[in-house]
């Protein structure tokens, strides 16, 4: 399990060209709205900025090329590309999805598109004949999140997609927990893959922003119609910010996935936790597909504590390098309780069924130095 050498480096270049006018070796930030024309509609392929702004073209070809598709766009938010992605389909529409998606996703779903009569359906896709059951002829999208928010199952990617290119339904990934660099779902066989660019992507905890990746370009096509049509575009400062976060995604990512890998191993083995979801644990219950479908296991840990509620929010409290906060994926380490912060709009029923209980907390583990997270951890829990 190692990050493909090749990675490094396209992450260095991807998208990224020196400036064609001074050979600036950083692509500008290109801080306009409009394009001055020589003639009615007759220009240097630019009109306006939310159709189309030099520097964002940077950062879609960047995009692309991170998941190895042919098209890449970028959006406002992870949940505005999810919103760009649903709303291609049609009322009447049958979507499944995991049932332990990012509780935004959930909710978007649930409460908005559920209002134009789209019908989504959430089912534990960690089994894959709960998948083959569930599709009827109005399936037209399979909404995978591998490995899930916050109990990091594993979904067969593979498997999934298989079964959706009989029932001609597209498959999504929202790849933002294994970042491009640990998991390739269109190796896999998925149809569009999607990310928070605001978590591993952005990674610095100052952008909020989306992705979405396409090979078809038909879907490409349609999907880039709503960007322009609906308008959830980044600005152009935002889409300079993660040119320069993306060049060191891979060195971020391995540092983020050994201190998990060693956070995991660490709390798995203290008296006072009652269980750990990490994927890279032999404990896992899909530790085996895991290994299979990813490079690498990322940098979040979540886990149960012994003992009450009070005894947890102490333990929140003390924590020194995890700050208490929502998000992931940035630098700097985070300690969040999915059940009070991230996951509150999940309904309760649900969360219960899930497992997100008043004892779970996850971590995304930041790049600190490996020692001082776990001192960190150690004196929290003692
Ligand atoms: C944060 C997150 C989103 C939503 O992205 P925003 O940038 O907050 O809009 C979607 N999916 C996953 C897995 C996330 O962690």
């Amino acid at each position: 399990m190692s990050i493909r050498s090749e990675d490094f480096t396209k992450v260095v270049h991807a998208g990224v060209e020196p400036d064609p006018r001074t050979g600036a070796i950083m692509t500008p930030i290109f801080q306009t709205s409009t394009y001055v024309q020589q003639a009615p509609n007759e220009h240097k392929g630019w009109d306006y900025s939310r159709a189309g702004n030099p520097t964002r073209d940077a950062l879609e070809v960047a995009f692309a090329a991170l998941e190895g598709a042919r098209y890449g766009l970028a959006f406002s938010s992870g949940l505005a590309a999810e919103q760009a992605i649903i709303q291609i389909l049609n009322p009447g529409d049958h979507v499944l999805v995991c049932d332990d998606v990012y509780g935004g996703t959930g909710r978007l779903f649930r409460r908005l598109f559920a209002k134009y009569g789209l019908e989504f359906e959430f089912i534990d896709m960690t089994k894959i004949e709960n998948v083959a059951k569930a599709i009827k002829p109005s399936t037209r999208m399979i909404w995978i999140e591998t490995p899930t928010n916050p109990l990091l199952k594993v979904i067969d990617i593979a498997a999934v997609s298989k079964l959706a290119k009989q029932a001609k339904a597209h498959v999504v990934v929202d790849n933002t927990f294994a970042s491009p660099i640990y998991q390739s779902p269109f190796e896999l066989g998925a149809d569009i893959v999607m990310h928070s660019t605001t978590k591993y992507i952005g990674g610095h905890s100052d952008i909020i922003g989306g992705a979405v990746m396409i090979n078809d370009a038909k879907l490409h096509e349609d999907i880039k119609f709503v960007q322009f049509a609906a308008g959830a575009v980044p600005g152009p400062f935002e889409a300079f910010l993660l040119l320069r976060s993306i060049k060191t995604l891979a060195v971020r990512m391995e540092k983020h996935s050994e201190n998990a890998m060693e956070v995991a191993k660490f709390l798995s083995q203290h008296k006072k936790v009652e269980s750990v979801f990490f994927p890279g644990l032999p404990s896992h219950q899909q530790h085996e597909l895991a290994k299979k479908q990813m490079r690498g296991f990322s940098g979040m840990v979540s886990f149960n504590l012994k003992g009450s509620y009070e005894n947890v929010v102490t333990v929140l409290q003390k924590m020194k390098v995890f700050s208490l906060a929502e998000s992931l994926g940035g630098v700097e380490s985070l300690v969040n309780h999915p059940e009070k912060m991230t996951h509150a709009s999940v309904p309760e029923a649900m969360r219960k069924h899930l497992g997100i209980g008043p004892n779970l907390i996850r971590l995304s583990c930041g790049i600190e130095g490996t020692k001082d997270i776990i001192a960190d951890l150690e004196q929290a829990l003692s």
